[in-house]
């Protein structure tokens, strides 16, 4: 039963996966993700349903346009099986949940972030403040995985319902990794003078916190971080860029700093918990 529920979660995920391609186009030019029906971006052609499967299409067509043989970027196969394996695997651990169905939202506009960083340098607020709202919503309906906010209150001696207290680690960890990241922002360019981070980074932080509660989003904000550092320094030593003027898509390693918080990060944080 469990896998049977699994499967048809990782098939509704490529479908997920084929509109969060036409989001990750359309959303960072300005364009409605309703109309017009999707089409070619080479030769502007609709696409018709069965060149427009998830995956087998790309396949089928071995990756061109039907009609102008243009190339279909490797993103849209990409992207629908990425968003597919989310949802079969949180189906998989947490069953058909509230729970998953929050972990599928979260990884799904996590995959569409990232992929609209690597592509225009853009995170849409479609994605960023309405995932965010998105995040608080679902601290009403299943409670945050994370205890800060409780520790806090229970310190200072207030006491409240599960419920509040899970709205409360949302908006508390929406609020707090983001005002990290936009401090430092702040401090880089007051110090450089140049700009070092968007404010799209910054509102894409607040919705990871929404989802994750305070020591999640830490852990995906340190994670995403040092990948990014790592990984940056790397393509400017290895693509001999001018450092001073190339631009690294943050979003990609947020994206994937919470990606890995919500996959091994929960037991990593655990343990160094346990080391203090
Ligand atoms: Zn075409």
């Amino acid at each position: 039963m469990l896998l049977l529920e699994a499967l048809l979660a990782g098939l509704f995920g490529l479908l997920i996966g084929s509109f969060l391609n036409v989001c990750i186009y359309r959303w960072p030019r300005g364009l409605s993700v309703v109309r017009p029906r999707s089409f070619c971006t080479g030769c502007e052609k609709p696409i018709a349903w069965y060149d427009n499967v998830p995956v087998a299409s790309y396949l089928l067509l071995r990756g061109k346009c039907r009609h102008c043989r243009a190339p279909i970027a490797w993103r849209y196969p990409l992207v629908e099986v990425l968003t597919a394996a989310a949802f079969f695997w949180f189906v998989w651990r947490f069953g058909a949940s509230v729970g998953a169905a929050k972990y599928c939202v979260f990884s799904a506009i996590l995959i569409a972030l990232t992929f609209a960083d690597l592509e225009t340098r853009l995170l849409p607020d479609e994605l960023t403040i309405g995932g965010a709202l998105m995040g608080v919503v679902f601290a009403w309906f299943t409670p945050v995985v994370d205890s800060t906010v409780h520790l806090l209150a229970l310190l200072a001696g207030f006491s409240a319902g599960q419920r509040t207290l899970s709205i409360a680690e949302s908006l508390v960890a929406a609020l707090v990794p983001a005002g990290i990241l936009w401090l430092t922002g702040y401090l880089f360019e007051k110090i450089r003078h140049r700009e070092g981070l968007g404010f799209g980074d910054v509102k894409m932080m607040a919705m990871m916190g929404a989802f994750l509660g305070t020591r999640g989003a830490l852990f995906a904000l340190v994670a995403g971080s040092l990948l990014g550092s790592i990984v940056g320094l790397a393509y400017i030593r290895i693509t001999r860029k001018n450092a001073s003027e190339y631009e690294l898509p943050f979003g990609v390693f947020l994206g994937i700093g919470g990606m890995l918080a919500i996959t091994v990060g929960g037991p990593m944080v655990e343990w160094y918990a346990g080391k203090l």
